[in-house]
């Protein structure tokens, strides 16, 4: 058997000594001739492996260098060395896979994310990457955890879908027709879809929600995690083309009701990865401090990343409706000095400025708003008594902006179906959403959760670019 090996992280773990071990990786440094600093991604820590004086020909030891794979057999001893208590002393040393040291484009010092990003199909090599990955995979893990144990139905809602009623963003067409002109026309000239794969027009999914209802309807509580597209041609640092989101929606829950579940599941994830990813937390949280030293002091942040999960997950987000949001930005030294980029009034949607002023600034803390004004809200969310607000809730997070987005649902059919009409949403084509409300209707709720802002938050990273694998984004489709 090839794959007998012990992996570094646990190697580093146990402390004991004095027995023979294999271990892969691939090496980071190699010092003297002597010392092989060699990683296997399990964690940030390398093991070092000592190569004694004539171990190995001139010529292996020359093929030890920065990226090359190695696999070691030896025994383990406690090291005199700094920074490590036990290490490897080699027996033998196979090298797997060379690395022409002139070619690698890693080389063992600091590289900027700008360049790492151009190499993404490298850097998680790299110590940075290594962290934010092994902490998305936590996290991901901490979804199922957290709705499993709360007996949610993992529901798998469809990629390809043919509703374009929820409006949450531009979509992606999906269609086998040529697009070269030559695609079957009717006689007006507009394109006959009749003839395309799904006889009708389809597009890559914005959201499940509107699935996600349908299975919440049977089974009370389900939730959704999959890959959203929106062809957003916004470049920031918090919009993907492709990115994965966590959708939960719930019969027989109120707005309060999801506003808890939401502020409940937050903290989760946080908790789950300082208590499984530590010393990733830790290495990202000095990484996030060296930057920062480079920002002026007015830049940076007044606390530290562990010192602000720890603030989020011992602290009640704060909550405000719309309205006063509005009035406490109308009442701000920064809106009487004119340091708004976008007008301010009631009706407005939140521009990304003001939402940073109100949790960065104002709160400094997690704030959730409600009430937003029916007006730049989607068909679905519940109307407030008021008649022009809805029960909308958005969640802003200190130094992303909107992390999650969610509402109460409106469960009355005539109250929805006059919304449809208002907005021009075809009741026909969404008949099947209807009957939800149809037969046994019921209060309920539910809200979405960008995946990539959340391992934002627990990573620190500041471009959403940095937290995927392979990032899409206007223009940049590589890998
Ligand atoms: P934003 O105003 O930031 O564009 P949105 O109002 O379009 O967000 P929703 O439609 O409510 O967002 O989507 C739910 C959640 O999905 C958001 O709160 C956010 O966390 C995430 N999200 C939305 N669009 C993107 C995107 N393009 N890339 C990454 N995450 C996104
Ligand atoms: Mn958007």
């Amino acid at each position: 058997m090839f794959n007998k090996r012990t992996k570094i992280k646990q190697l580093l773990q146990s402390e004991q000594t004095g027995h023979e071990v294999t271990v892969m990786g691939w090496v980071r440094t190699f010092r003297n001739n002597q010392f092989i600093a060699l990683n296997d991604g399990s964690t940030n820590n390398n093991v070092q492996v000592v190569v004694e004086l004539g171990l190995l020909d001139d010529a292996t030891l020359k093929r030890i260098t920065t990226g090359a794979s190695l696999k070691v057999n030896g025994i383990v001893v406690a090291s005199v060395g700094k920074g490590q208590s036990i290490e490897v002393k080699a027996k033998s040393l196979e090298i797997l896979g060379d690395s022409d040291a002139e070619k690698y484009p890693l080389q063992p010092k600091k590289h900027s994310l700008e360049f790492l990003r151009h190499i993404a199909h490298l850097r998680f090599r790299t110590n940075t990457f290594g962290s934010v990955f092994r902490i998305r995979h936590s996290l991901a893990f901490a979804v199922h955890q957290f709705f499993n144990d709360k007996g949610f139905v993992y529901l798998h809602t469809p990629i390809i879908t043919a509703s374009d009623a929820e409006g949450a963003g531009e979509m992606f067409q999906v269609t086998t027709l040529p697009i070269d002109g030559s695609a079957p026309k009717y006689p007006d000239g507009s394109i006959n879809y009749n003839e395309d794969f799904f006889g009708k027009p389809t597009n890559l999914t914005v959201s499940g929600q509107l699935e996600g209802e349908l299975g919440a309807m049977a089974f009370s509580e389900i939730y959704t995690f999959g890959p959203t597209f929106r062809a957003e041609n916004s470049n920031t640092t918090r919009h993907l083309a492709e990115f994965w989101m966590i959708e939960p929606e719930m019969a027989f829950y109120d707005i309060e009701d999801n506003m808890n579940l939401a502020e409940e599941f937050i903290k989760y994830l946080i908790q789950y990865a300082m208590d499984h990813n530590r010393d990733d937390i830790e290495f990202l949280s000095q990484r996030l401090a060296e930057e920062e030293k480079q920002l002026p002091q007015d830049k940076r942040s007044e606390l530290g990343l562990i010192e602000k999960l720890e603030f989020v997950l011992n602290n009640a987000f704060e909550r405000i409706t719309y309205t006063d949001a509005i009035n406490i930005l109308l009442e701000s030294n920064h809106y009487k000095k004119k340091k708004f980029t976008y007008d301010i009034k009631w009706g407005i949607d939140l521009q990304s400025e003001h939402e940073r002023y109100l949790v960065e600034k104002h709160f400094k803390k997690p704030v959730i708003v409600t009430g937003y004004p029916a007006a730049i809200k989607a068909f679905y969310m519940r109307m407030n008594d008021d008649g022009k607000t809805v029960a909308a809730m958005d969640i802003l997070a200190p130094g992303i902006g909107e992390i999650v987005g969610g509402s109460q649902r409106e469960e009355r059919l005539d109250k929805l179906e006059a919304r449809m009409k208002d907005m021009h949403i075809p009741a026909e084509e969404m008949s099947w959403y209807l009957d939800t409300r149809r037969f046994g209707t019921v209060p309920h709720a539910g809200f979405g959760l960008g995946f990539e802002r959340m391992v934002q938050f627990v990573t620190g990273m500041t471009n959403i670019r940095d937290v995927i694998a392979f990032a899409r984004t206007p223009k940049n489709c590589e890998f």
